[in-house]
């Protein structure tokens, strides 16, 4: 069983799926058509119809059916790698711009659920837990970066005061975010969808694209009809596999996991995260949970290039859990899912034009909660015919991952290499 077809998931038995979708019969031609269900499609999607566009979005399988339904629900700060690599690449302001952007994709979220009523239980603040104590130096200067470009009221957390908020003594303290949190992910993403729809667009489901025209004259090829269109917005991200060749090499889908306990009741959770924020650890293969509103704990990491779903994937997360929280050894797991990450070569999201009027974007490198909203919007406004920012994200270079035979021993490799740093830094 691979993780995109993995057994119901949290979110799903908890979804509020009201979105009145439609079934694509024939040729149909719009102004704009988007591939994936996704954040990244549904943000462009909702933009381009309200400012009254017609617009398609096509999906292989249902809204939210990729990562944007299955996610760990943090919303998260920046980019991936931080800020250094974007320095690199385009310099201290455009770096500073780009970090502008990624604290703008946090509002939208913030503005989207307020005007559209969408129910994902919203919950604002952040903790960064490090596993060494020689790294609060680490901490520190991250809290200094975070003051320098403007983006305060962060607290650092010793050991002892982190102990007080999180029920574990593993860490050696903490940055905590008072701007950065947690939703449920599936409701969001359905939230977006029903908007996006009551403004005018169609949502195809069941609809794979299996050819997608990227040129002059953009096209989507499904089974059931073709749509033809003015422009093109691609946000297939990790699930798009071949079907723009163009894409495939850009990014390297990666697997992660997710396990929901059985209810534990409001005071053994809150004993886990007395505060209910978004928790992860510093190491490069993080560890990241919550809280659920029904006082679950939600608990996902590892990762897999294989793309296989372990056998009992319940058990194979619980001792990554029981690590953290050893006193939840006797506690049923309830659900257990995966799915597919987009990981680029330097963690920083890609995006680009493939022809002049299609569009593209994607691999957010496990950080795309917040930052795939945001680039369907930009894409949207590059549609509507201001590029500036849409350009500047596209001033970001990436290398290919290699292809053929050497594409996932390689990662393989890689990951190997990052589990031996983590354990040893
Ligand atoms: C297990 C997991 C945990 C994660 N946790 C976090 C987190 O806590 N915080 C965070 O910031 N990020 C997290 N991420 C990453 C985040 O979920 C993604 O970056 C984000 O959802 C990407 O959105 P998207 O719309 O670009 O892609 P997706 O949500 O994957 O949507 C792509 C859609 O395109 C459709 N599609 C693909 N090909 C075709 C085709 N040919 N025809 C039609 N449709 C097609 C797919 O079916 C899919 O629905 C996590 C991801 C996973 C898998």
């Amino acid at each position: 069983m691979t993780a995109s077809q993995s057994a119901m998931s949290y979110y799903q038995a908890t979804a509020n799926r009201v979105v009145k979708t439609h079934t694509l019969s024939g040729d149909v031609s719009v102004d704009v058509v988007v591939i994936g269900a996704g954040y990244t499609g549904l943000s462009a999607a909702l933009e381009l119809a309200q400012a009254g566009y017609k617009v398609a979005v096509i999906e292989a399988q249902t809204v939210g059916f990729g990562a944007s339904g299955r996610n760990g629900g943090q919303i998260c700060t920046g980019f991936s790698p931080g800020q250094g690599r974007l320095e690199a690449q385009l310099g201290k302001d455009g770096a500073r711009a780009c970090f502008g952007l990624a604290e703008e994709a946090k509002v939208l979220i913030e503005q989207r659920i307020t005007k559209h009523k969408i129910d994902c239980d919203l919950t604002w603040g952040y903790m960064h837990c490090i596993p060494k104590a020689h790294q609060f130096g680490e901490l520190e200067a991250w809290a200094a970066d975070y003051e320098a470009l403007g983006y305060g009221g962060n607290i650092l957390l010793t050991k002892a005061e982190l102990e007080t908020k999180l029920g574990t003594t593993i860490y050696h303290g903490a940055l905590r975010e008072s701007r950065a949190g947690h939703f449920h992910p599936l409701n969001y993403c359905l939230g977006l969808a029903d908007a996006a729809i009551k403004a005018g667009a169609m949502i195809y489901e069941n609809a794979p694209a299996l050819e997608l025209g990227t040129g002059a004259a953009p096209f989507a090829r499904t089974a059931r009809g073709k749509v033809s269109a003015k422009f093109m917005i691609i946000g297939g991200n990790a699930y798009l596999g071949r079907t723009v060749p163009a894409l495939y090499g850009r990014v390297m889908p990666v697997a992660s996991y997710i396990i929901a306990t059985e209810p534990l009741g409001e005071k053994r959770a809150k004993a886990l995260i007395a505060d209910n924020e978004a928790v992860a650890n510093t190491n490069f293969i993080v560890d990241y949970y919550r809280r659920s509103k029904d006082h679950r704990l939600l608990f996902g990491g590892r990762a897999s290039y294989s793309g296989m779903m372990p056998a009992n994937l319940g058990e194979y997360m619980r001792p990554r859990m029981t690590h953290v929280f050893p006193q939840l050894q006797d506690v049923k797991i309830d659900y257990a899912w995966g799915g597919y990450i987009a990981i680029t070569s330097n963690r920083l999201p890609d995006c680009g034009r493939l022809s002049p009027t299609v569009y593209y974007a994607h691999g957010y490198s496990g950080q795309g909660v917040a930052l795939a909203g945001l680039y369907g919007k930009l894409m949207a406004e590059a549609v509507r015919g201001t590029a500036e920012r849409f350009d500047l994200m596209a001033r970001v270079k990436h290398l290919p991952f290699p292809g053929g035979a050497l594409r996932t021993p390689l990662l393989v490799a890689a990951m190997a290499y990052y589990r031996i740093r983590d354990v040893l830094s």
